[in-house]
């Protein structure tokens, strides 16, 4: 009798859930989120609350988190041929893919700002953009080169004038036919090959060029080459001056297949929602985007869009690891207590939200200089140097910060029903892609050897907080000098990490102290600046005041 009697509880404890956390789900993830509705506001982007709010509460719903898991356990497939060994180079995707991609254009994260010329226009997309990538980050990939590519598409007004209305659209067409039969378009890039990334100028790719002004055919591969349904892409190839950007359509102006075969999809880490290909260019047709012998400087344009992306999705990643984790300690009793009323794990979430914090006031920032880099200098300088920063600084912190996030969910966070790994696999693509790592903190160097206005700029930012704390004082003065020997030094690219890391650090504090919540502000300098604190998330010393950080989180 007591043997069934504890089999009936047992079985009833398992219908139950018993000490389970409920799934996560019809929340508003822009309302619940202050730091960002607080961003959005102070960045003059407000006239968009309502737009945000809705995508928000859409994003929040159970339909909608389901195609984020649908689109990645069902991944693309490719078609290289058809039954009558003709080439196909076409890539099917799962239903929910198009789920995705319709909701993100049809709310215009491809191409806010080029369409709603208002101040804010970037922080709107910007905050769109980082409630979208912590649903699903797999397809937001063709939406940030689509928004980008039409940045660095503007030296060519006859391409603008033939393309523009139709990637501006938001109407998302993903039929494979060409432009002229189509009512949306998407756009790529490749500038990748098998012998080197980083190093374009290493391309192999040759364009050759075919009478009629500026057009080019076009042989060679690319050895990543994302989104390859897209309908044009921006490639770098070896022209007779040397290495240049071109336009390169997936049919020709005539209406017929251009020569662009994928040979195959890679298989990934993370990323699995998302086709990423390799290709070969067989004599394709192109067009000429900017001068020839100079496609980095004319592709830099794009790339210094989908920097801001990835800085924004590092951004967004730690906001939704940080979400779920405060969720499950809500629910989860351990030792006879809530987690969340454990005093270890208070301190591991109140870390996680500073992290979170700081890195949403910096892409808020940086999105804002985009706003106002063509009409002010300043803001242009500023967004060289920042967008370098915030792109190493916030997908480095990304990494780790969803990492300790998934912990806190213990072995429910290493399941794939939960979203951790999906989280923590995409985490390391936004460090790799679009510059990594050791790349990004060259690029810094560079900023500060060749464009001068940059570090001022950066400067003058930090300093609009000089005096609000002595620690962020101090810390100043260590960075200033620091700039000064990196310029006088021998060893300046061994240490460039080292200097980008105090960068961001001053650049979030600074920020933190001005607009942040003072609780977090005060526990980032102690923290991270004054060197109070260990090695891992979770460490933040005594003292620190973690009921009012936690509070923020809890009210949401
Ligand atoms: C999922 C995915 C999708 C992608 N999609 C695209 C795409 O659509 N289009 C596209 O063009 N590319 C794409 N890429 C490629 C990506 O941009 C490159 O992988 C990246 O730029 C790095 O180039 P690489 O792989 O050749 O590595 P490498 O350039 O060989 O670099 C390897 C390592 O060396 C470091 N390194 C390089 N130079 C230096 C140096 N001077 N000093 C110190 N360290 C250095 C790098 O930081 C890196 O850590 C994609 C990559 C991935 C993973």
């Amino acid at each position: 009798m007591a043997h069934e009697l504890f089999s009936h509880c047992l079985q009833s404890a398992n219908a139950r859930g018993l000490n389970q956390a409920p799934p996560l789900t019809g929340y508003n993830l822009f309302l619940s989120d202050k730091t960002l509705v607080n961003a959005v506001a102070r960045e003059g982007a407000d006239w968009a609350n309502a737009q945000l709010s809705d995508l928000g509460r859409l994003l929040g719903t159970e339909e909608v988190q389901r195609w984020g898991f649908d689109s990645n356990e069902n991944e693309p497939v490719l078609y290289t041929h058809d039954r009558y060994g003709n080439r196909r180079d076409e890539v099917v995707f799962h239903p929910s893919w198009h789920n995705l991609m319709r909701t993100s254009v049809e709310h215009r994260l491809h191409s806010l700002p080029w369409v709603e010329k208002k101040k804010g226009a970037h922080v709107a997309r910007a905050a769109l953009m980082m409630m979208t990538a912590q649903n699903e980050a797999g397809h937001t990939c063709p939406i940030s080169m689509t928004f980008s590519g039409m940045a660095a598409l503007r030296v060519e007004p006859e391409l603008v004038r033939e393309w523009e209305p139709k990637m501006l659209s938001s109407m998302y067409d993903p039929r494979f036919r060409p432009a002229q039969e189509k009512s949306g378009v998407l756009m790529g890039m490749g500038m990748t090959e098998k012998q080197g990334g980083s190093d374009v100028r290493a391309n192999t790719t040759q364009a050759e060029p075919v009478g009629r002004s500026r057009e080019y055919l076009i042989t060679g591969h690319k050895w990543f080459c994302s989104a390859p349904m897209c309908d044009a892409f921006l490639i770098l190839a070896q022209a007779p001056k040397g290495l240049s950007c071109f336009f390169l359509p997936r049919w020709t102006p005539t209406g017929e297949r251009n020569h662009f075969h994928i040979q195959r999809l890679k298989k990934k880490m993370g990323n699995r929602s998302n086709a990423s290909s390799e290709v070969e260019f067989a004599g394709a047709w192109a067009r000429l985007v900017g001068e020839e012998g100079r496609g980095v400087n004319t592709i830099i344009e794009m790339v210094h869009h989908t920097r801001l992306d990835c800085a924004i999705a590092g951004a967004a990643l730690m906001r939704q690891g940080l979400v779920q984790a405060v969720h499950h300690a809500r629910y989860r009793r351990a030792f006879g207590k809530l987690l969340i009323d454990q005093p270890l794990m208070r301190n591991v979430l109140a870390d996680l939200t500073i992290e979170s914090e700081a890195a949403t006031l910096f892409m808020a920032r940086l999105a804002s200089s985009f706003d106002a880099r063509e009409s002010e200098p300043r803001e242009r300088a500023f967004s060289r140097i920042a967008t370098a920063i915030g792109k190493y600084w916030l997908c480095k912190r990304a990494c780790i910060q969803v990492g300790e996030a998934l912990e806190c969910l213990g072995g429910n966070g290493f399941v794939e029903e939960s979203i951790m790994p999906r989280l923590y696999r995409e985490a390391p693509l936004n460090s790799i892609w679009e510059g990594s790592g050791n790349v990004i903190c060259l690029d810094i160097l560079r900023a500060l050897a060749k464009e001068p206005a940059s570090l001022d700029a950066l400067i003058a930012e930090i300093r609009l907080a000089a005096g609000a704390d002595p620690r962020l004082n101090a810390f100043m003065a260590e960075v200033e000098s620091s700039l000064v020997k990196g310029r006088n030094g021998s060893d300046s690219e061994g240490q460039a990490r080292r200097l980008a890391e105090k960068l961001a650090l001053v650049l979030q504090a600074s920020l933190l102290v001005r607009h942040g919540s003072p609780a977090v502000a005060e526990a980032f300098c102690v923290s991270r600046l004054s060197g109070d604190y260990g090695y891992t998330f979770g460490t933040l010393p005594a003292g620190v005041d973690i009921d009012t950080i936690l509070s923020t989180q809890l009210d949401s």
